[in-house]
């Protein structure tokens, strides 16, 4: 897994200079690529590859290109060779599409570096090219980074990338996070998602907690209405300042779920910590709009990009905390019983509760769910321990979000 930090820099007079420099030939090389991409593109009628370019101005020796670090530059080329890439793609169906522009002369490009850079004791060194060194005297840079933060053991800084944002020096540093060991005694925690309960936990001691899904319902319920108000509204008028509002209320609601989704996650680790849980299992909801547990009558559905997130986010967060993520086939899961293991459909009842009409079990129906992943998961792993008495579940509601 990756994990992006962002540092702060405080580059001094002179090393600001340097950098502002090193940003301009970047900007250079970017419009002189594009500006010989431009030409290729009104010959040939076809757009060469980065790499290609790339290759070119290494064999021209361009004045650019090599007062640039090699990865630095050759990021450049990919990236307006992405830029491109995607303009294809776009004018497939857009035929007005424009190809990418020029960038203006005092933007500041960012400066990518996969390779030659190192971090040490809080400080970040990036090596400069031959041709910089030779004409400005310096070999390299290096920075402080502001609010050194901590991270995983065992994590590789694999690229690091220079910005300038809002008149402030940025460093963004991807590192490479190892996946936390399997531990065969180590607690072991299933989730169980779904829309009226979001996520359901059970673990091996039998520790049980359900996150409640009403307030990431009422959240959508009331935007969509809002929503629904304005478009019948732009139905009558077209005009820019209905689809402006439009636009801020989506921003609005998707920023209201995440920060559900955000709460929930960080609750659920820390749940995960505070019992010893070693590993987590989610139930893969790669079939979300087959499943019939997503489809219920009310109509009131959670868009599916909201438990891809939680997913992702439970498992980012589980990561950086050292517990190892994994996923679980979930089918049969909601209509197995916990108790004698009898597969039948018709035994997943409404109203949140599950019967067994072979043993008589009753339970929560998504406590069942998540119990059953557990088993699942233990079954697959080969792992012969048995699950403790499941305990009444605790109940979480997350009300930090108000719908406004
Ligand atoms: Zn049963």
């Amino acid at each position: 897994m990756k994990q992006c930090i962002k540092y702060r820099i405080f580059p001094s007079k002179e090393q600001d200079s340097l950098l502002r420099e090193l940003g301009f030939y970047a900007t250079k090389l970017y419009n002189t690529d594009n500006h010989i991409r431009r030409e290729i593109w009104e010959q040939k009628g076809e757009i060469p590859s980065w790499y290609d370019q790339r290759n070119m101005f290494v064999k021209n020796n361009n004045h650019w290109y090599r007062l640039l670090p090699s990865q630095t530059a050759q990021a450049v080329c990919k990236n307006l060779g992405d830029n491109y890439k995607s303009w294809f793609a776009l004018r497939k169906t857009d035929t007005k599409a424009n190809p990418p522009m020029y960038r203006k002369k005092t933007k500041l490009s960012p400066l990518t570096f996969s390779q030659h850079f190192r971090i040490e004791n809080e400080t970040i060194r990036f090596s400069m090219s031959r041709k910089f060194k030779k004409e400005t005297g310096i070999g390299y840079l290096q920075f402080k980074l502001n609010k050194w933060k901590p991270i995983l053991a065992g994590s590789v800084p694999k690229m690091a990338t220079i910005l300038y944002h809002k008149e402030k020096w940025m460093v963004h540093v991807t590192y490479e996070v190892p996946e936390p060991k399997p531990s065969r005694c180590k607690n072991i925690m299933s989730i169980d998602l779904g829309i009226i309960n979001l996520a359901t936990t059970v673990d091996m001691k039998g520790n049980c907690t359900i996150y409640k899904g009403g307030q990431a319902l009422a959240v959508q319920h009331y935007f969509n209405k809002e929503i629904a108000k304005v478009k019948s509204k732009t139905e009558v008028q077209h005009s820019k300042k209905w689809s402006k509002a439009l636009g801020r209320m989506n921003d609005k609601k998707i920023r209201q779920i995440n920060q559900i989704i955000h709460t929930v996650s960080k609750s659920i680790i820390e749940e995960a910590k505070r019992n010893g849980v070693g590993t987590i299992i989610v139930g893969d909801i790669k079939n979300i709009r087959k499943g019939k547990k997503w489809n219920k009558k009310s109509g009131q559905k959670l868009h599916s990009w909201a438990f891809s997130k939680l997913t992702l986010q439970i498992e980012y967060k589980a990561i950086l905390s050292g517990i190892r993520f994994e996923k679980v086939n979930e089918s049969y899961t909601s209509q197995t019983c916990s108790c004698c293991g009898v597969i039948k459909k018709s035994n997943r009842k409404n109203r949140g509760l599950y019967v067994c009409n072979k043993c008589g079990n009753k339970v929560n129906a998504d406590v069942n769910g998540s119990v059953n992943i557990l088993q699942k998961y233990l079954r697959e792993s080969n792992i012969s321990r048995s699950i403790g008495s499941v305990v009444e579940p605790l109940i979480w509601r997350c009300n930090n979000v108000i719908p406004t």
